[in-house]
């Protein structure tokens, strides 16, 4: 019939190219969405630093969970660094400039060369900023993509008004008094539309307390965050019923943006709908450390709420003296705790020092404690046994522990994360915020006051929280249509 070549000769599904900046929360979330994708019928190429691939396909089975989708692959291209390097810490500035001096130029050429066969769409990092460029250059659309929440996203976008009034850079001085009466540090920040009822100078991001606007990350992070509008749309990790004001005020300079999240979440109602037995059942791992599951054996055999979980992510670099001052807090709030410690988070002692923590606090760490190097994060926070999250108020930690209906302390560390845990005590009220301090006493407070205190108050609000988060990944949740609606609009401009 007349019917039969105009089948044969439908084009096949658009190919999307996902691009993550190479750190461990950007390729986790990016690669629930490539998976989504690929549950959509899309065709998907994605593009690993040679150093993540590495690890991710000796920690993980990575390959066997995208073995399923035929039009999905893997491309790698270098990060500029030698292996050896650090990537945690300070020192994730140098990997930055690495992206942008080595890895930028690369990119181009492996595009122009056609090294990814014909690509119809790019959904980049938007901390990579300079991929509009290339794509516009090359005709190919592109979408932003950022890891981080609305909320520290809006207050990276306010920058420039930020310098214009005045309000940063937050004068060295304050820096490192860590007192809570630093009337300087508490002031409420005037610029970014909003927040202006509860955000202080101390929760803006760690690179606002500089000595001048020149310093490197600040200028990074806000040229990169200023190319968001240029593309042809924003995607965030994030849910209409968690961040709904803040995204009308993104809205009115990225008019176009897309929250599809908890991404984790999504990923597994999309995965239950669509997917046979032997899907459901792939490890979900994308850790680019080996997982250390002997701890879920252990909180088997703790009491119901009874432990706390801690975990700073995958960047963050303690001091020894903030090492001990937390794990005396922990001991002494006499709570059970888990606690993942990363291979060599720990640098940077002062000469003389051995890592070596004193007797009394290893004894009790073996009363009531257990650590490991990196653990199973989503699986523990779902773990009846937790009740609490000490956390570094990363996003994917954040949304992860939200789901889990887990209260979390919040001590930030860098960037995204002072917002972030601004959020969570004053504006979500799922926990409470440290913020610089890292004392003893107050860790011990903290802990009190989460699981015992106020436990009541957070037992609710967390509750809440899950419900929305559910909903919104499920079927006709906003979260769940935006998907729907971005898999349009990705089919529509690849025609
Ligand atoms: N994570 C993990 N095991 C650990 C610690 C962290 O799987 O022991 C995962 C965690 O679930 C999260 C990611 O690592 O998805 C960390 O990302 P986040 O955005 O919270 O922080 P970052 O590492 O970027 O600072």
């Amino acid at each position: 019939s007349n019917m039969e070549p105009q089948l044969l000769s439908l084009p096949p599904p658009p190919r999307v190219l996902i691009f993550p900046f190479p750190c461990q929360g950007h390729v986790n979330s990016m690669l629930n969405l490539a998976q989504l994708l690929c549950l959509s019928g899309l065709h998907v190429t994605f593009l690993n630093s040679d150093h993540n691939h590495d690890r991710l396909v000796r920690h993980t089975d990575i390959q066997a969970r995208f073995a399923c989708y035929p039009g999905f692959q893997f491309n790698t291209i270098t990060d500029g660094l030698p292996v050896e390097h650090p990537r945690e810490g300070e020192s994730i500035l140098e990997l930055c400039f690495s992206v942008n001096s080595i890895t930028r130029p690369l990119f181009r050429e492996m595009l122009v060369s056609g090294q990814f066969g014909l690509v119809n769409c790019i959904i980049a990092d938007g901390i990579m900023g300079y991929t509009i460029d290339i794509a516009n250059e090359l005709g190919i659309p592109i979408f932003h993509f950022r890891t981080i929440s609305a909320c520290s996203f809006w207050a990276f976008f306010s920058i420039p008004q930020l310098i214009e009034a005045g309000e940063i850079p937050i004068k060295e001085r304050c820096v490192f008094v860590t007192t809570e009466g630093n009337e300087d540090m508490d002031a409420l920040v005037k610029s970014v539309p909003g927040m202006e009822t509860f955000l202080r100078s101390r929760d803006l991001p760690s690179f606002c307390r500089c000595s001048d606007v020149s310093n490197p990350v600040l200028q990074l992070v806000k040229n990169e965050t200023q190319q968001s509008p240029r593309a042809r749309a924003l995607i965030l990790n994030t849910f209409e019923d968690l961040e709904g004001p803040i995204l009308s005020q993104i809205r009115t300079q990225c008019p176009t943006t897309y929250t599809i999240g908890p991404l984790h979440a999504h990923r597994k109602t999309r995965l239950a709908k669509h997917a046979t037995n032997t899907l459901q059942s792939s490890s979900n791992s994308s850790s680019l450390w080996e997982v250390d599951r002997s701890c879920m054996t252990w909180l088997d055999q703790q009491p119901l709420l009874s432990v706390v979980y801690i975990s700073f992510g995958s960047l963050a670099v303690l001091t020894r003296d903030q090492l001990i001052e937390f794990w005396y807090g922990v001991v002494n709030s006499k709570k059970n705790f888990l606690w993942v410690r990363r291979l060599d988070s720990t640098p940077g002692n002062k000469e003389g020092e051995s890592e070596d923590i004193p007797v009394e606090l290893v004894e009790g760490t073996k009363e009531r404690g257990y650590m490991v190097g990196w653990a199973p994060q989503e699986e523990v926070l779902a773990h009846k046994a937790v009740g609490g999250f000490l956390t570094h108020s990363g996003w994917n930690s954040t949304l992860e522990s939200i789901v889990a209906g887990v209260p979390m302390v919040c001590w930030p560390y860098f960037a995204d994360q002072q917002v972030n845990s601004r959020f969570v005590s004053e504006v979500w009220k799922l926990g409470v915020d440290m913020k610089d301090l890292c004392d003893r006493t107050i860790v011990e407070q903290m802990l009190n006051d989460l699981m015992v205190e106020r436990r009541e108050e957070f037992v609710k609000s967390t509750a809440e929280m899950v419900g929305l988060s559910r909903r919104s990944v499920s079927e006709g949740g906003s979260s769940y249509c935006n998907f729907d609606r971005l898999i349009e609009d990705i089919k529509l401009m690849s025609m």
